[in-house]
């Protein structure tokens, strides 16, 4: 017997005013979002906007939806957000499928008959509950992979539809098109498909329903909010990542609304010696333990700066959700040991200078809060990957002004302009081309400084939430409802 999946639920999303952005782009920016949400208003007349992904958190979807539906509901725009229920066997071919997507094998298992049977069962369990909420006319965005299989019932049920695909893949191998073979067919009669690049639009769809927009982030979030240096120093110090003794009751502050922010957890990191000093120049990763964010790569390129007198003082943090607390991650388990087993086999003076962090993930503002702190104390925020369907982290850290160095692959390519907002390293797998990138930024600080000024603008003229909101509204011009 097959386990029922969970209900589908509704997450209820705070308004935020999107007035809280003048600062930043200009009283003009926002009055003309508010000029055009009116427009759309009347346009709408009392038709709701659904968004329906798989998670409430966890991942770039639900980590966007918040903030842009809470901007988007203080505009007067009733967009709402569902979650369908899934079970084991369901986020194992979706896994798959995610893998597939960006071209890679995964847990190496087929795509077939068997496969699409259980994606369907959990289909045609969530299509007649969303379908008591969706009202015909009402627009839905479906997100990735998971929810792609209810496209024909809402369709059927007269909503109008559009699919967003957060995943791609540069090229085309037999991997993506396994998984493109297997999606397609429930997107045959979907009129819009978003995509974060143009090279992800896969031959399988029609590529003039197809419209390009980039991820984005909310300055305003826990993750991004403006942090004081003292307000760094004492969440890195209670986090372990800095020398100092962490205060009993944690570190208190307010957010850049007037949130109450707490950090009272410390990481658990994997060093030999103390944390860094405060005055010790960071080099930092921020990322999920998984392959393709090539930690290996980031120690091994690490320690021939190192070798080579190139680091500077610098010591290395690779910080990611600690492991043990996501059980139904093998995966992220394997990777993190083996960071840890090529780091026991370094020798002790490299030994000393890499810290791998597990950060704490069971209050989700916390955790985001000590990422904050990490990538503004950071001298160098890397971002290694072997694959990328565009790099938040990247965006993250580059909003900080930081110099991020990344690999030239898939949307980072498009987030970073080779040496004006960051530093691209041609060849993800050259780990030796890495290392003489990254002793450039370490050792040229006025450049590195120049970098992070830059990055921080291009965030503001391209990845920020308001932009992400008025290239919605140009998609729901394209769906013609009116
Ligand atoms: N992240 C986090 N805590 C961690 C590690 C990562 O909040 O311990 C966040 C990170 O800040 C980013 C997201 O997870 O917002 C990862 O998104 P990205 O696009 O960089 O990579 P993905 O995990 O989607 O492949």
């Amino acid at each position: 017997m097959r386990e029922q999946p969970p209900p589908v639920e509704e997450v209820r999303v705070a308004s935020r005013s999107p007035r809280r952005f003048e600062p930043i782009l200009g009283a003009e920016a926002v009055r003309a979002a508010e000029e055009r949400a009116t427009r759309l208003r009347e346009r709408l007349r009392g038709r709701r906007i659904w968004n329906v992904n798989s998670t409430a958190v966890g991942g770039g979807v639900a980590e966007m939806l918040p903030s842009l539906l809470g901007y988007a509901r203080d505009l007067g725009v009733d967009a709402r957000w569902l979650v369908i229920g899934g079970e084991p066997a369901f986020f194992g071919v979706t896994k798959r499928l995610h893998h597939a997507l960006h071209g890679s094998a995964g847990d190496g298992r087929p795509l077939g008959v068997a496969e699409r049977e259980t994606y369907e069962a959990v289909q045609r369990h969530n299509a007649p509950q969303l379908l008591e909420r969706i009202r015909p006319g009402d627009v839905v965005i479906l997100h990735d992979p998971q929810t792609a299989g209810l496209a024909p019932a809402l369709a059927g049920a007269g909503a109008v539809l559009a699919w967003r695909c957060h995943i791609g893949h540069d090229a085309v191998n037999a991997e993506v098109e396994s998984g493109w073979s297997f999606l397609a067919p429930y997107l045959a009669d979907v009129p819009a498909y978003v995509f974060s690049r143009r090279a992800y639009v896969p031959r399988q769809l029609d590529g003039d329903r197809a419209v390009v927009i980039a991820p984005s982030i909310d300055p305003f979030s826990a993750k991004n909010e403006e942090l004081d240096e003292k307000t760094v120093r004492s969440v890195l110090v209670q986090v372990g990542l800095v020398g100092g003794s962490p205060r009993s009751g944690g570190v208190s502050f307010s957010g850049s609304g007037g949130e109450a922010r707490r950090v009272s957890r410390a990481a658990h990191v994997v060093r030999e010696g103390p944390a860094p000093a405060w005055e010790t120049p960071l080099v930092v990763q921020v990322s999920r333990w998984d392959p393709l964010k090539d930690p290996l790569g980031v120690i091994e390129g690490y320690c021939s700066l190192l070798d080579d007198g190139g680091a500077g003082g610098a010591e290395l943090v690779l910080a990611g959700p600690d492991v043990s607390s996501v059980s139904d991650d093998p995966e992220g388990q394997a990777v993190l040991a083996s960071a840890v087993s090529a780091w026991r086999a370094l020798p002790p003076r490299a030994r000393r200078r890499i810290h791998l962090a597990q950060l704490p993930t069971e209050d989700l503002a916390e955790n985001a809060s000590m990422v904050n702190a990490l990538q503004r104390h950071a001298a160098v925020v890397v971002q290694k990957s072997l694959n990328e369907g565009f790099g938040l982290t990247v965006t993250e850290a580059m909003w900080k002004a930081r110099p991020v160095l990344a690999s030239a692959v898939g949307g980072i390519r498009d987030q970073i302009e080779d040496g004006l907002s960051g530093v691209l390293v041609a060849d993800a797998s050259d780990r030796e081309a890495y290392a003489r990138a990254l002793a450039a930024l370490i050792g040229g600080p006025d450049r590195a400084a120049a970098i992070g000024a830059a990055a921080r603008e291009r965030v503001r003229d391209r990845y920020l939430g308001l932009r992400h909101l008025g290239q919605y509204a140009d998609l729901l011009e394209r769906l013609g409802l009116w």
